[in-house]
């Protein structure tokens, strides 16, 4: 290498690792741009060195062959239907660590992946995937905070730790999704709509129906059968109203479930280094979409109330709604279930409310945030919290097996 092109480097050579990307287009460009920022040396291999304009300065530009002698690391910053020319590279990439960020114009466009193409086609290189969850126009903006999260996958656990040192040395949030074998989902996901909505929308929309379902029952076909009198007229604000507090309240308890049986499982495994359940990872990543809709139903409560020629008594339950998505949490969660307990405490025991042996909406509504602050209450026992902040601290238990071998 030049002396000139040297001291292009800067003084951080030793601090960051040269990162190497291959292509100058859009994602490339943007990457590297980010990378410089963080102090990483950066030099782009690309088909015409010479013609490339609108790089980063303090970037090289190499040819791909001369590029790849200076790294370990490749990004490659190119369309999945570009990968052939890699063939005559292979050699050279023996070893190396691939980063393919590639995405598909739709879901399931080819039947593997294309991190696990690319790993067929350069068997002796590391594949890894990442990165394809974050945008040119994030990186470049720098405004990551939405979606600063970046999954990624791949069979070397080794160099997957060096690219995800890459990912915080930039600013992002890595997640580990296991094996190359997860890259198609990766590579699904940004073409999903809304992906973190899904699940908590779909939730709320069924406790919705459900509440529905219910309250038309008890308090609608329930009059109707028994006394013949027509209270459909409650169709339109009073069952809703008794509808949103139920499902914000149930969606509230959602949130802090999660964290609740995550705390549960690592005493029951003695570790926090053994990776939740799928279906636990991906509730705990929507549970801020989660609190944003319970707040949503709770913002609909409180319009509601004041919508209806309320009686004074009942307005205060706006104060509790106004603190649900507070930062108050698992307290929030409680004066809200007390609220809906206080709010029937007397009926509870009384026959009438029971209509057709039914309880009252409230009743259901408050079954989950119950269980919940129990759980939590268990888990902030001395004896059980003092453990749960060990093995968050890193502390693991010692497998009997192993007790007997020390
Ligand atoms: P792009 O602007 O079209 O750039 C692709 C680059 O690939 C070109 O600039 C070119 O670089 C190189 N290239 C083109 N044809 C080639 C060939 N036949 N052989 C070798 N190299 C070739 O695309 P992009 O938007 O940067 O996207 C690149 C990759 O990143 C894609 O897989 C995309 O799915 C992924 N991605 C993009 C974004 C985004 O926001 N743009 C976000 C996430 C992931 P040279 O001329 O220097 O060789």
């Amino acid at each position: 290498m030049e002396m000139s092109e040297k001291a292009t480097f800067g003084e951080n050579d030793h601090k960051r690792e040269t990162i190497c990307i291959f292509g100058t287009g859009d994602f490339g460009r943007s990457l590297g741009m980010r990378l410089l920022q963080s102090g990483h040396p950066v030099i782009f291999g690309s088909r015409n060195p010479q013609n490339s304009t609108l790089l980063p300065s303090g970037a090289q530009v190499l040819t791909h062959a001369e590029a790849l002698k200076e790294c370990k690391i490749i990004f490659l910053a190119l369309h999945r239907e570009n990968y052939d020319f890699l063939l005559a590279l292979s050699n050279l990439l023996d070893g190396k660590v691939l980063v393919d960020v590639s995405n598909n114009l739709r879901m399931n466009q080819y039947p593997e992946s294309n991190a696990q193409y690319l790993s067929q086609l350069l068997p002796k290189a590391i594949v890894v995937k990442g990165f394809n969850t974050v945008s040119a126009w994030a990186l470049q903006s720098g405004s990551l905070d939405a979606s600063n999260q970046v999954f990624v996958c791949g069979d070397d656990d080794k160099s997957k730790q060096q690219v995800m040192d890459v990912a915080r040395s930039l600013g992002l949030t890595p997640l580990d999704r296991g094996s190359l074998q997860a890259a198609k989902e990766i590579e699904n996901y940004p073409l999903q709509l809304f992906p973190m909505w899904r699940l908590p929308l779909a939730i709320a929309f069924g406790l919705t129906v459900f509440f529905f379902v219910y309250c038309v029952v008890i308090d609608v076909i329930h009059p109707y059968v028994t006394k013949n009198s027509d209270v459909s007229y409650k169709l339109a604000i009073s069952v809703p109203n008794r509808i949103f507090p139920n499902v914000s309240l149930i969606l509230l308890s959602l949130v802090y479930l999660p964290g609740v049986i995550a705390a549960f499982i690592q005493l029951q495994r003695g570790t926090k280094y053994k990776r939740f359940p799928d279906w636990l990872d991906r509730w705990m990543l929507c549970r801020k979409q989660l609190g944003l809709v319970a707040l949503a139903y709770a913002f609909l409560h409180v319009l509601y109330t004041f919508i209806i020629p309320t009686r004074i008594s009942v307005r205060w339950r706006w104060i509790h709604s106004m603190i649900e998505e507070s930062k108050l949490g698992h307290v929030t969660l409680l004066l809200c279930t007390a609220h809906a307990a206080l709010f029937g405490w007397n009926r509870f025991l009384q026959s009438k409310w029971y209509r057709w042996g039914l309880p009252q909406a409230y009743m259901l509504g408050i079954v989950i945030p119950c269980v919940v602050l129990v759980l939590k209450l268990i888990q902030i026992t001395p004896c059980v919290d003092r453990k749960i902040i060990r093995i968050r601290q890193g502390w693991e238990r010692i497998p009997k097996t192993k007790q007997a071998l020390v």
